[in-house]
């Protein structure tokens, strides 16, 4: 069998050609439907043309009618595909139900069959003639009816595919709309050649058929414009893959509110809220309304049934916890600006807000603590502070019983405590250290101490009758890097304290320390503001307060009181011969011996420069007297060592008791004593009167 290819044979092959590497480069570079469907398309029309040449160049009538079946396939398909793809091209994504699908290939299916089986019933082919004149032994086959249905179909399809493709030009917009244009360009080119056969022009009736030829250019058009405007790819795929891909659910709707498109994530969703389901076909969720979807999500279903432009929040509270969400409805604008439909998306924000919250959390405790912090810190009395610590915590952390304890040793001294029943008043009681193993471990490591309630030795003593206690949380009060205080929190939930909780609860510990030693620096100030600086006896005022409130106590149980003021001989002399700083020592030295003389309920005052008073409480004019003598002796036989050498001095006392005047005060009785000192003086100093 001898092949003769002539000019027509060639184009056939070369269309071939083209077509055969469109289809690979197609079908390779397809990453969507639509590259697939291109790929199809060209494989068509490969296997159409390509048995069109060999026809071409195989003499006998038999072989050219069996390529003929062979380039039906090709002949068949090609309008499908080509119609599939331009309505994936105007539609950009969505698929359409597979049925439909299906029976458009019911009259290409058909079409190949009966030309396969043409000789049964020449349904396709009538008839069979050479063509007349040179070259190429070309047949020219009579049409049977079937011949016809077939290409009645394809120019319906050719008409769809221009509807299509004239559709998509008018909706898209920029390369879109370029892209729309190539292809109404592309695709009605091989149809020319195919009607110009039919009508038996451009060598029709010599058996001459161009439109695999033209398929082929069209291809070649196609393959240009997918590269240049990347017509199969990259756009409408990143925008399919970016739309399946995307966590945030995205409902497409129809003007009605009825669902036209979704993607996975709203398909779960809508398996979340609706059922069991793990995921939902998109096929029964479409066409139904979308507010029907969320029945039991009503903030959803009410924002979906609301066709506006807008955004909003909503929760969606499920087993427990809340998550949020923010619905996005943006219209879809058709032609001249109609809604043709609309996006709803749904962004989950559950962990923006639940960051904003933790944000506010962490606030609201920055400022209760700062709170708390002046709160204290305006508090200058060691009760007042003990009593408001265990409140001001309550507000940052939950806790059932509340105690703060002083560290006196190795003891614990309550020093204020909170819980439900508040039966005895335990306040002022210690407790062994040693006897509460948590809190001891508390103290220890002088840091927030987590722990669990396992037996009576973790709680404090007096807790111990509280049952149902189960978490604890130890806060030592650190200053200066001592423990001088322990906060001790339980809470009858196990596992009820966080580490947060430590952490704020050590911060507000902070603050108590400084407090606390506030308090007691003001202690000390209130203490010295009693004392005198340089002998630590009472001052003058102290003295007074005190003295009345015994001259009081005398008065009302009519108990006796005596009083000695005595002032040191010629002191002045001391001074002179030593200076002021050994005078002061002296009268440090010369307190020492009084205050261990004198009875531990008496109260000894330094009542001016070197003048000094001695009260006793429930002692006669004799006792006072004894008690002066005896001063006055001890003082005169005590020696000071000094730098300038050993001094010894005397000093000259009066004594008064309280008189049954019942008008006298302390002021009178002062008074009386002075003047008897003044007599002593008088008298020649070293001496007691009274
Ligand atoms: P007399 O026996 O009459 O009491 O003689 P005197 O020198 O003690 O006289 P007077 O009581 O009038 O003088 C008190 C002196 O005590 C004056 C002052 O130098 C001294 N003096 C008072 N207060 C202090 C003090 O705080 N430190 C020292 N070093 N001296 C003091
Ligand atoms: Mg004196
Ligand atoms: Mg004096």
């Amino acid at each position: 069998m001898s092949l003769h290819v002539g000019y027509y044979g060639l184009s056939l092959f070369a269309g071939a050609l083209v077509a055969g590497v469109v289809a690979v480069i197609a079908w390779e570079r397809a990453v969507s439907s639509l590259g697939r469907t291109l790929g199809l398309l060209m494989a068509a029309v490969f296997t159409w043309s390509f048995a069109a040449a060999f026809e071409a160049a195989v003499p006998d009538t038999a072989t050219k009618i069996l390529l003929s079946k062979i380039e039906y396939v090709g002949i068949a398909a090609t309008p499908v595909l080509m119609f599939l793809f331009a309505r994936r091209f105007a539609r950009s994504g969505s698929k359409p139900p597979w049925g439909g699908t299906a029976a458009l290939w019911i009259i290409p299916a058909a079409t190949i069959a009966l030309a396969a089986s043409n000789e049964a019933h020449h349904l396709i082919w009538s008839d069979f003639s050479p063509a007349g004149g040179t070259g190429e032994q070309l047949l020219v086959y009579g049409h049977g009816p079937f011949f016809w249905v077939h290409t009645g179909y394809s120019y319906l399809l050719l008409a769809a595919t221009a509807v299509f493709l004239l559709l998509a030009f008018f909706r898209y917009k920029g390369v879109h709309r370029k892209q729309a244009l190539i292809l109404l360009l592309a695709f009605p080119l091989p149809w020319v050649g195919n009607a110009l056969y039919l009508a038996g022009l451009a060598g029709g009736t010599r058996g001459y058929d161009f439109t695999p030829v033209g398929f082929a250019f069209s291809g070649l058009f196609l393959l240009w414009a997918m590269f240049r405007l990347q017509l199969v790819d990259i756009v409408p795929v990143a925008r399919e893959r970016i739309i399946e891909s995307m966590g945030e659910s995205l409902l497409i709707l129809d003007e009605a509110g009825r669902v036209a498109a979704t993607n996975p994530a709203a398909r779960m969703l809508v398996a979340e809220i609706g059922g069991p389901a793990a995921d939902v076909p998109e096929a029964k969720i479409l066409g139904r309304p979308a507010a029907d979807l969320f029945v039991s999500w009503p903030e959803l279903a009410a924002g979906l049934q609301t066709l506006t432009a807008s955004e909003r929040e909503i929760a969606l509270v499920r087993d427990g916890t809340t998550r949020f969400f923010d619905l996005r409805l943006t219209p879809l604008l058709g032609h001249r600006a109609f809604v043709t439909g609309w996006v709803a998306v749904l962004y989950d924000i559950t962990r923006i807000k639940r960051a904003e919250t933790s944000a506010v959390e962490a606030r609201n405790v920055a400022e209760t603590l700062r709170e708390a912090g002046l709160t204290l810190s305006s508090k200058l009395d060691f009760k007042q502070i003990s009593a408001l610590i265990l409140d001001l915590l309550k507000r940052v952390i939950p806790y059932d019983i509340g105690a703060f304890l002083t560290v006196e040793g190795a003891e614990l001294k309550l020093a204020a405590i909170k819980r439900p029943a508040d039966i005895r008043n335990l306040i002022g009681e210690t407790y062994p250290l040693a006897g509460s193993r948590l809190c001891n471990m508390a103290v220890q490591r002088k840091r927030p101490l987590i722990g669990a309630i396992n037996g009576p030795d973790d709680i404090l003593l007096p807790l111990r009758l509280d049952k149902g206690v189960h978490s604890f949380l130890g806060v030592p009060v650190v200053f200066r890097d001592r423990a001088t205080g322990l906060i001790a929190l339980y809470n009858s939930e196990p596992g009820n304290f966080t580490e947060e909780d430590a952490q704020v609860a050590e911060l507000f510990a902070s603050q108590v320390a400084i407090a606390l030693d506030n308090s007691r620096q003001v202690e000390q100030m209130e203490k010295q503001a009693v004392t005198d600086e340089l002998t630590g006896l009472y001052n003058r005022r102290a003295f007074i307060l005190t003295g009345e409130r015994e001259v009081g106590r005398a008065r009302r149980y009519q108990r006796p009181l005596a009083l000695i003021f005595f002032d040191i001989d010629h002191f002045k002399d001391v001074n002179d011969t030593h200076g002021h700083l050994v005078g002061d020592s002296v009268l440090r030295v010369l307190t020492g011996l009084v205050t261990r003389t004198t009875r531990a309920t008496d109260v000894v005052c330094r009542y001016g420069g070197e003048e000094f008073i001695v009260l006793m409480p429930e002692a006669n004019r004799e006792e006072g007297l004894a008690m002066a003598e005896r001063l006055r002796q001890e003082i005169s036989r005590m020696t000071v060592v000094t730098t300038g050498g050993t001094l010894t001095l005397t000093v000259s006392l009066g004594v008064a008791e309280l008189g049954p005047e019942e008008d006298e005060k302390l002021e009178g009785l002062i008074a009386r004593a002075d003047r008897a000192m003044y007599q002593a003086k008088a008298a020649g100093r070293n001496t007691v009167r009274g």
